[in-house]
């Protein structure tokens, strides 16, 4: 016999709560490096899975976000399946995002920016709407602002880090110096052999 869950329906408050929580794990990811892009799931009105981009810090390419969260919240519910669980995230998911939305049953998307350049829900293909086993609610532009400006921020600072690194070749020009330096400092400090 199955149980019967009570779904609580989140009110544009909560969206706007679990969206902030969303934020929170993309700013942690912004720390390390990554492209700031977080994800929480949330279960009646819980949060059982909070994820952020790991690619960089990971170098693993399939660390998004969302994949993150769904697999924290499987582990916490002991079960692949997740039925009745909201999942929010601050950038439209890729396809491979979407695959794993539909792959865990999620039943319910809310995300804040879109991409343009590879979002699977309505920038460049629409995933949801393909005739598949299982349907997804989705909503998008909750917090869209706040969303897409932490993105900005992101590459704006690494476009001035990098002007401040100078170009491919003065990079490259000072790696060599630094690698020599250090190869004569160490044969300077070389043990001096005994006869
Ligand atoms: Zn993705």
């Amino acid at each position: 016999m199955t149980q019967a869950v009570d779904i609580i329906q989140p009110t544009d408050a909560d969206h706007m709560r679990y969206m902030q929580a969303a934020l929170r794990e993309a700013k942690k990811a912004a720390d390390c490096g990554d492209v700031p892009v977080g994800a929480v799931v949330v279960r009646e009105g819980r949060i059982i899975g909070r994820g952020h981009n790991l690619r960089e810090q990971r170098q693993d390419a399939v660390l998004h976000a969302e994949i993150v969260a769904i697999r924290q919240a499987s582990r916490k519910l002991r079960s692949w399946r997740l039925d009745n669980c909201t999942l929010y995230v601050t950038l439209e998911p890729c396809l491979m995002c979407s695959g794993a939305i539909l792959q865990s049953r999620i039943s319910q998307l809310i995300f804040g920016a879109t991409d343009a350049k590879a979002g699977a829900c309505c920038s460049v293909v629409r995933s949801f709407d393909l005739p598949l086993h299982h349907t997804v609610n989705w909503q998008q532009g909750v917090m869209a602002d706040e969303c897409s400006r932490i993105l900005r921020d992101f590459f704006k600072n690494k476009r001035i880090s990098k002007k401040q690194l100078g170009t491919r070749g003065q990079r490259k020009t000072a790696a060599l110096d630094k690698y020599q330096q250090r190869i004569q400092l160490a044969s300077k400090t070389e043990p001096q052999k005994r006869d």
